[in-house]
């Protein structure tokens, strides 16, 4: 495949958004929705329908919506026209189970293909689907089944045993769990998935959709605190649908592989609906991080488009594989990283490993799809996520607790906020009315983030509100400081925090992973504070560094600051329910 004429000419394709500035500039949601065509006449917009259904009766109908891989490298492929009929499957089963319009359908499973199936087939119901990562323990799994009211869960008879048994008494909601592998009913309530799926129809007609109907509940992250679940609607679709053409430059005929899993909100806006909108082939692996692996995924699936995390890229760059001498990357022409901030380090390792630089983009569980990004026909700035959708107006913003006043000057650090009225918008933190009221301010979300806007509509990140550090009459955003640290030849990964101090306020105190090879002695010790004193001036350099040998990190990968401070000053460690086993 090497060189082939195909190859190169799929990597030199142009990208869908040629020129953004004008674009930006005349864009309006409407007229992306004409190009979904929707529901017939009147019926709406419902996002199975526009995942599957469209492309089942087009020209998509033989295309592989879905190759699922599996921990032993066996793979599945689902056409999109076999994805309509197993989906209408199950969306009459659930009818034939009594769920209801708005009622909550659960999956806790792997990323195996009866999730998907699931996830399809209940949107089409216009019941709510949530999916759980499964690696939760059973409590976090009790917290969210409880919170959402689950009347139905997917799993499989090994997590079911394990995380969903000990629990049935206190989830009254819960009517059904249908087990994934089970082969026979196993009592009233629970029952072989496998049996259903073969006594249910192949035909669903999906009913009217109004675009506000519930569609998705998403738990955030949980890094900030206990996570917040957030509904969406079906007209979110809409961003699913542009954010894969413009963002993720879907082309026909394009592999694309997001490595989130469907239980954070990455995993279904873009490993499940986005790809399949835009009638591409969705790879789907069910391991975890494996870089080897990953790899050679990239190689044998020829993959095109690659969706993957700051925290992934990270353990890339500390392992010495060199990737394009290896393997056979000829067939990727685009790279994209969510999650947390990517360092301006890691997109220029992007360029040098696999000759494109990773192109950063930035949004949340509550925008429910990307909102700022850099894209592949624009010129990136190392370290910016780039500049807001079309569509999309976003602002740097001072805010008190009843005000807002957007600031115009560039390079000002203030609040991220966003327009309200895009269509993934969430419409509701569940049964959390005060905190969802008090995300906004009049026509403004306000995200939590901070970060700043330069003279050409970049924009940078700058911490989350809640881990900005006082020090000496600075506002220090712990990007910042650990992109300066992450430079330093040693580093494999930084976190910084503010440590109370009675002189300066807070002081910048650092946790260093070091790369393997280096000694974590005082002379390193000193050489990286005073690489970052260079860098930065000795206000905003950290005063303390430790070494560690990992940081606290969600399961989602995102690097738990509050954790950090916590121990750090003895305090109580708050909701861990999402935190990864520590290494
Ligand atoms: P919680 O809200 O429960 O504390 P969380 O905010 O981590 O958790 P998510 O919605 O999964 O939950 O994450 C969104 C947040 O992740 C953003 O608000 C931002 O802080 C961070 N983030 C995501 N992408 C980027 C990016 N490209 N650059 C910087 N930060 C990012
Ligand atoms: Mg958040």
């Amino acid at each position: 495949m090497k060189n082939s004429s195909a190859a190169i000419l799929k990597k030199y394709l142009a990208p869908n958004l040629t020129d953004y500035e004008i674009l930006s500039g005349s864009f309006n949601w409407q007229d992306e929705q004409r190009l979904l065509n929707g529901l017939p006449e009147g019926k709406g917009l419902n996002i199975a329908y526009e995942a599957v259904e469209r492309h089942a009766k087009g020209k998509s109908k033989d295309t592989i919506a879905l190759r699922c891989i599996h921990k032993d490298r066996t793979t599945k492929d689902f056409t999109y026209y076999d994805l309509h009929k197993l989906s209408s499957r199950f969306a009459n089963l659930l009818t034939t189970l009594g769920v209801k319009k708005g009622e909550s359908v659960f999956a806790l499973t792997g990323r195996i293909p009866e999730l998907y199936i699931a996830a399809l087939g209940t949107l089409k119901t216009t019941a709510v689907f949530c999916p759980l990562y499964a690696v939760f323990g059973p409590e976090p799994v009790f917290q969210r089944l409880s919170k959402g009211d689950a009347k139905v869960l997917i799993t499989t008879t090994a997590l079911f045993e394990k995380k969903v048994k000990p629990l049935l008494e206190r989830l009254p909601s819960l009517q059904f769990i249908l087990l994934t592998d089970k082969a026979a009913h196993i009592n009233e309530k629970v029952l072989s998935l496998l049996r259903l799926m073969e006594e249910a129809h192949d035909e669903y007609i999906i009913p009217p959709t109004d675009p506000e109907t519930p569609a998705l509940l998403h738990f955030t992250s949980g890094t900030t605190g206990m996570p917040k679940g957030a509904m969406h609607v079906h007209g979110a679709v809409l961003t699913h649908y542009t954010t894969g053409k413009y963002v993720l430059d879907f082309h026909e005929g394009d592999i694309f592989w997001c490595t989130a899993d469907p239980g954070w909100v990455t995993g279904t806006s873009y490993g499940i609906i986005a790809p399949l909108v835009n009638a591409v082939t969705n790879i789907v692996d069910e391991e975890e991080f494996d870089a080897a692996r990953w790899y050679s995924i990239l190689e044998e699936q020829k993959v095109n488009v690659w969706y993957t995390a700051p925290t992934a890229i990270r353990r890339l760059m500390r392992m010495d594989i060199q990737p394009k001498e290896n393997y056979d990357l000829e067939n990727l022409r685009l790279i994209c990283s969510v999650g947390e901030p990517l360092h301006a380090e890691a997109v220029l390792w992007g360029e040098k490993t696999f000759g494109m630089p990773i192109l950063d983009n930035w949004w949340q569980t509550e925008t429910g799809g990307i909102m700022i990004a850099n894209y592949r026909s624009m010129k990136v700035r190392p370290g910016s996520m780039g500049k807001p959708l079309p569509g999309v107006e976003a602002a740097i913003a001072e805010v008190t607790d009843s005000e807002i006043k957007i600031v115009t000057e560039p390079y000002k650090q203030g609040h991220l906020v966003l327009k309200k009225g895009w269509p993934s918008m969430f419409r509701a933190y569940l049964y959390e009315e005060e905190r969802y009221k008090k995300c906004f301010r009049g026509d403004w979300y306000l995200t939590g983030d901070l970060a700043k806007k330069d003279e050409d509509g970049y924009y940078w990140f700058v911490g989350r509100a809640d881990d900005i550090i006082k020090t000496s009459g600075h506002m220090v955003g712990p990007f910042e400081v650990e992109s300066a640290l992450m430079e330093h030849a040693a580093v494999a990964e930084a976190a910084v925090i503010g440590k109370p101090d009675p002189m300066i306020g807070e002081l910048v105190k650092a946790f260093v992973v070091l790369k393997t090879g280096f000694i974590a002695d005082e002379k390193l010790q000193l050489d990286i504070i005073g690489y970052a004193r260079k860098k930065l001036g000795p206000a905003v350099a950290p005063k303390e560094l430790a070494f560690v040998d990992g940081l606290p990190k969600t399961k989602s990968g995102k690097i738990l600051r509050r954790l950090l401070k916590a121990r750090e000053l003895g305090l109580p460690e708050g909701d861990l329910s999402t935190l990864e086993k520590e290494n």
